[in-house]
């Protein structure tokens, strides 16, 4: 499949003889964005062919997984269930909202007990309540979602530097397991203490080519600045690609702050993969009250 790639034309850029482009794989679908529909991929092939009706998976009442999974099921005429961290609220937010339309059952759990998702004991609880699932990790996360995350990258992609966003890992692992030999990746994780990530990562991909930067969570997940959210305006105004304050919004940031202090050499090439997640933004602006322009 090609995929859009934006240039990104700055004075930064050009002073440090940088090309920075960015992948739009959040166009791939305007509702099953980005990284999540190619964790979604093969999981869902799998689950027909093995004559599921019903998909289970688990999420934040924010999450972008949980959003595409819903629709991503609704179409292929799946059953789903949405497993929600937190207590239900009166008026469901736009996620949920969302999640709800597409006919996903949602069902709260504290957020002690979510802590047990991956225990047997619960599997078992919810294999009680809900008879016969595919089960889909939190994040989309398993074998079949790597295979899916491992073709982001395509044989026209021969920056120097593929930069993605992290949070559960699932999408870099396919990353670097996919990357030319020449190629490094780096990782921008958006949750505080990310090193349990970092060593899962290290401990599945097959090359030791990728590092993870850890200078731009401001805050961690869901975290942010005034400072952020005008760069994410701006960039959208300069270069009409639309960010996500919390994964998209925080690398791009990144990368262009590291270009400016040199960490890239001269006539480096770099790959932004837009990972999506731009639904979150309607959560962040009705949690916070802030504009995002996207
Ligand atoms: C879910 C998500 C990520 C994190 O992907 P992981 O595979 O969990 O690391 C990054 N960016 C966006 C936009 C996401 O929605």
């Amino acid at each position: 499949m090609k995929m859009e790639i934006n240039q990104i034309s700055l004075p930064i850029l050009t002073e440090k003889k940088i090309k920075l482009f960015i992948k739009r794989i959040d166009k791939i679908h305007p509702f099953i964005s980005g990284n999540k529909w190619y964790k979604l991929k093969y999981n869902l092939i799998e689950a027909k062919q093995k004559g599921y009706d019903t998909i289970l998976t688990f999420g934040g009442s924010y999450s972008n997984h949980i959003s595409a999974t819903s629709y991503a099921c609704k179409k292929n005429n799946l059953k789903s269930i949405g497993v929600i961290r937190g207590e239900k609220h009166q008026v469901l937010n736009s996620t949920l909202e969302f999640a709800n339309n597409n006919n996903m059952y949602l069902y709260y759990i504290s957020r002690e007990k979510y802590r047990l998702k991956n225990t047997r004991e619960f599997l078992e609880e919810l294999k009680l309540k809900f008879g016969h699932f595919y089960l889909i990790p939190e994040g989309g996360n398993n074998d079949l979602a790597l295979k899916g995350t491992s073709e982001i990258l395509d044989k026209n992609d021969k920056q120097n530097y593929i930069c993605c966003p992290v949070g559960t890992g699932g999408t870099i692992t396919g990353i670097i397991n996919s990357q030319l030999s020449f190629q490094k990746v780096l990782g921008f994780p958006v949750i505080n203490n990310s090193l349990y990530i970092e060593e899962k990562v290290a401990s599945v991909v097959n090359n030791d080519n990728f590092t993870f930067i850890n200078d731009y969570k401001i805050g961690g997940y869901a975290k942010f600045d005034k400072l952020l959210v005008n760069f994410v305006n701006e960039f959208y105004k300069k270069h009409k690609v639309p960010l996500d304050i919390i994964y998209t919004g925080k690398m791009i940031y990144g990368i262009i702050d590291l270009v400016s202090k040199d960490f890239f050499s001269k006539g480096s090439s770099i790959l932004a993969i837009h990972t999506g997640g731009l639904q979150g933004n309607r959560g962040m602006e009705d949690r916070f009250g802030i504009k995002i322009i996207y």
